[in-house]
């Protein structure tokens, strides 16, 4: 398996592992286990939580994997995330809303660190932009967890590039990743400067909902119908075994060295995103499901 360099002595693995779905997987801890040393079988060493995932639960049945097989802990980078606080009935919140505020940032990690059974995280995300941002507060939190180890890098999720410029410009460390929405059928962050800037820092960005959240398999619009023609007759082409495989190595033939999250449970879905590591588009095939979700041809 490919390998992306994030920082010195920080690489991933190109495709990395989502456990946004966990709760809904219904796995055993031992299913759970199972798949999680599949996907290591496969290269597979990177694996993406938050804290809020299935209603708070989805960091604990992870952690249950680690509990029953601790030696996997040094085998693999765990990316968790903090900055939403849900309103569940549960926990005193009237509404959903952001806090990135030290105590949130401080609280919510070792909340993870005690949910992931585990005494660091690779990567800690601010999970969305938070318009009560104070950057020289969240430089604070994030200074403090990792002078105590806790938590060795830190990174942003759906930032816009000035939103990046804004926190790192009061961090004494660089922001290591921007997770976004990146598809055939959501291409508004290649045009928006996100990649741009991911290109220019050198952080490399990982791509969330590669695969449209699984609706572009059955949706009925216009442009899924025709982003499928296209898929389709590209996997024919290059020798794809499906229209997924071709959905990935779309967003990797960007230059930005995008890592796409595989949101399923389903080893066979995790194998297809490792075949498309295998599988090259040419320009021409690369802009024609570019076209096809545009709706019309370039200018
Ligand atoms: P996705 O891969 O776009 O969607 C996964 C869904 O597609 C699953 O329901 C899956 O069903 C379905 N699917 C996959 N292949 C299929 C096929 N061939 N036919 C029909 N359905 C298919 O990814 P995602 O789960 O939306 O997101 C991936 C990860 O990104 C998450 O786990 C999370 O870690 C991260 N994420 C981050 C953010 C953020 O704000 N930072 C937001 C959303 C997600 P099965 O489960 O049945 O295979």
């Amino acid at each position: 398996m490919e390998r992306v360099t994030l920082q010195e002595g920080l690489s991933f693995s190109r495709i990395v592992h989502g456990h946004w779905r966990a709760a809904d997987w219904n796995k055993s801890t031992q299913e759970f286990l199972t798949l999680t040393e599949q996907c290591l079988e496969l290269g597979i060493t990177t694996f993406d939580n938050a804290n809020i995932y299935g209603d708070y639960t989805c960091e604990g049945l992870f952690g249950k994997v680690l509990k029953a097989k601790p030696y996997l802990r040094d085998r693999m980078e765990i990316v968790t995330k903090c900055g939403i606080k849900l309103a569940n009935g549960k926990n005193g919140f009237s509404l959903n809303h952001y806090d990135s505020s030290k105590e949130h940032i401080i609280e919510s990690a070792e909340r993870s660190l005690k949910e992931l059974n585990t005494d660091y995280i690779d990567v800690l995300l601010l999970h969305r932009p938070d318009v009560l941002l104070d950057p020289d507060e969240v430089a604070e939190a994030f200074t403090l967890l990792k002078k105590q180890g806790k938590v060795r890098h830190f990174g942003v999720s759906n930032y816009l590039p000035s939103q990046v410029n804004m926190l790192q410009a009061s961090l004494n460390m660089p922001l290591v990743t921007n997770q976004v929405e990146l598809s055939v059928m959501y291409r508004d962050n290649f045009e928006n400067g996100v990649l741009d800037q991911c290109i220019e820092k050198k952080m490399p960005p990982m791509a969330w909902s590669p695969l449209n959240q699984g609706l572009i398999f059955t949706s009925e619009t216009e442009k899924a119908i025709r982003v499928r023609d296209a898929l389709k007759k590209t996997a024919a082409e290059i020798g794809a075994n499906d229209m997924d495989e071709v959905m990935y190595a779309w967003l990797m033939k960007h230059p930005a060295g995008i890592m796409p999250i595989v949101g399923s449970g389903r080893i066979e879905r995790i194998q297809s995103a490792v075949n498309s590591l295998s599988l090259k588009l040419d320009r021409q095939q690369w802009y024609e499901i570019w076209v096809s979700s545009r709706g019309r041809d370039v200018d």
